[in-house]
């Protein structure tokens, strides 16, 4: 335990705006190849981009969301290399003066809340698509132009956990402010991890290696993790860590090196003489900052305060805008937060897991659980046959109501008809019962089960468990 790891991220995240970031060609994902390209974003001699407006407005959303320092001047700069994919052969960034700069956000950890800082966030244009299928290589241009924000942190982190919970944070925040759809298989939200590590107690910070090529929250803490052991066990026999990137392998969960530091681009930046500075004033700063919604911690710990729910709960329910957004229409219309709260992670959630889709698409809406919960809290149904409603629900769109009407699930609270119920099953159970009389009060559970089979699930629990505390004594 004598080494620590140390771990910054840079996160690029491609913004939904409807056109790319320097022409008016859509940027929507999915189309034939190269069917949504024009002059500027083919890179043609002659043409001059014109800066997207919204693009920046997405970008001062998110910088805001984080607390950064949004500069009044920023400028966009040329990235030179060859990229096969990016015909001008350069990339508009920024790079000495970005939009925004000294942001954090908070996260949870093993030790309790941690802030990490954002170093900065820029816009750039994102670059073509190569495939490579044997000997031929084919390059699709729609994705050229496309808008991204590019989010570096601070080396704030620690463990492969760590970067996990502030990547779900950021790529939550970003979500929340609806401009990135946050599709990690089709590169909306893609990280490069850096990490190195040194001695316990030192200031220095060691040699790093940048992992490229994962597409998952869980794999960006496998690479981590890997590389971590890897530079550890370098350390610890008194070898050097080599700067390099480094590629991970999700099959094999290792890292392999990619390219050296020798062999890192010089990229000459320079700032792109076609785009004047950009200038953002107070009014248009202070327009977007109140158009912000509410982030993610602050209505996690409103649901802590407002509804009384775990911080666990709170923290799953906001983790998606929707799902809170249901939650809290769930219980509009029904006073049990607690109530709603377990169905909406338990049977919802894996509603959504099963079917691979979003809360927006299961068909129980929030008036139709809320209705549900009601049901079972005035006890017109058992807690059991709310379970059977609400697959009813989902199969046929139904409201819980009318298929409690239709299908006769009312609760029998009928106490006549519940001890006809008990006095059968005691009948019929006589090892059972004499078993149960001397002392083994576990066998509460098989009387009141073998009721519920009775009666179809339908039976008062709770009237049940008296009357046989009645008959055969507590
Ligand atoms: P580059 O653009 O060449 O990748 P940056 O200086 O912009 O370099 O750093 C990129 C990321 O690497 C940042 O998130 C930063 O926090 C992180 N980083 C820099 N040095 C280290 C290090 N020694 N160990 C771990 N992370 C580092
Ligand atoms: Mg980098
Ligand atoms: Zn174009």
């Amino acid at each position: 335990m004598e080494f620590e790891a140390v771990i910054g991220l840079e996160v690029h995240a491609h913004l939904s705006t409807q056109s790319k970031i320097f022409c008016s060609c859509p940027a929507t994902y999915g189309a034939l190849p190269n069917t949504q390209v024009c002059p500027v974003c083919l890179g043609m001699p002659g043409v001059l981009p014109v800066l997207n407006k919204t693009v920046v407005e997405y970008a001062m959303r998110m910088a805001l969301a984080v607390d950064c320092q949004v500069a009044e001047h920023s400028v966009f700069a040329r990235k030179n290399y060859f990229y096969p994919d990016l015909p001008k052969n350069y990339q508009i960034s920024q790079y000495e003066n970005p939009l925004a700069e000294h942001g954090k956000i908070e996260i949870e950890t093993a030790a309790g809340r941690k802030r990490v800082g954002i170093t900065r966030i820029h816009m750039e244009e994102d670059a073509g698509k190569l495939t490579h299928d044997g000997a031929k290589s084919r390059v699709d241009l729609n994705r050229t132009g496309v808008p991204l924000i590019e989010i570096v942190s601070e080396p704030d982190m620690s463990t492969p956990e760590e970067a996990g919970a502030y990547l779900r944070k950021l790529h939550a925040i970003l979500r929340y402010l609806d401009i990135c759809d946050g599709n990690m298989e089709q590169g909306s939200f893609r990280c490069d991890a850096n990490v190195s590590v040194r001695r316990k107690g030192e200031k220095a910070l060691g040699t790093r290696a940048e992992l490229k090529n994962m597409n998952s929250f869980k794999n960006v803490e496998r690479g981590l993790a890997f590389e971590i052991n890897r530079q550890t066990a370098i350390c610890a026999e008194g070898g050097v860590v080599v700067q390099e990137t480094r590629l991970f392998d999700a099959t094999s969960g290792r890292t392999e090196p990619m390219r050296g530091k020798e062999e890192a681009h010089d990229y000459r930046y320079f700032p792109d003489p076609d785009l004047v500075p950009l200038r953002v004033d107070q009014t248009w700063k202070e327009q977007v900052r109140s158009s912000l919604p509410e982030l993610p911690d602050a209505k996690k710990e409103r649901f802590v305060a407002q509804y009384g729910l775990s911080a666990y709960d709170a923290e799953v329910l906001t983790a998606e805008r929707a799902v809170a957004e249901y939650f809290e229409a769930c219980v509009s219309h029904v006073n049990n937060p607690k109530q709603a709260a377990n169905w909406i992670t338990g049977p919802l959630f894996s509603v959504m897991n099963q079917k691979g889709v979003g809360i927006g698409d299961v068909p129980v809406r929030a008036e139709a659980l809320a209705q549900l919960i009601g049901l079972t809290d005035s006890g017109v149904i058992s807690g059991k046959i709310a379970k059977t409603v609400f697959d009813l629900i989902l199969e046929t769109g139904r409201q819980p109501r009318d298929i409690v009407e239709e299908k006769g699930l009312t609760q029998v609270s009928d106490s006549s008809e519940l001890e006809a119920a008990v006095d059968a099953v005691i009948a019929e159970s006589p090892a059972e019962v004499e078993a149960y009389k001397g002392g083994k009060k576990k066998l509460m559970g098989f009387f009141v089960g073998q009721v519920m089979k009775r009666t179809k699930g339908k039976a008062n629990p709770q009237m049940v468990n008296e009357l046989i505390v009645k008959k055969l004594g507590s």
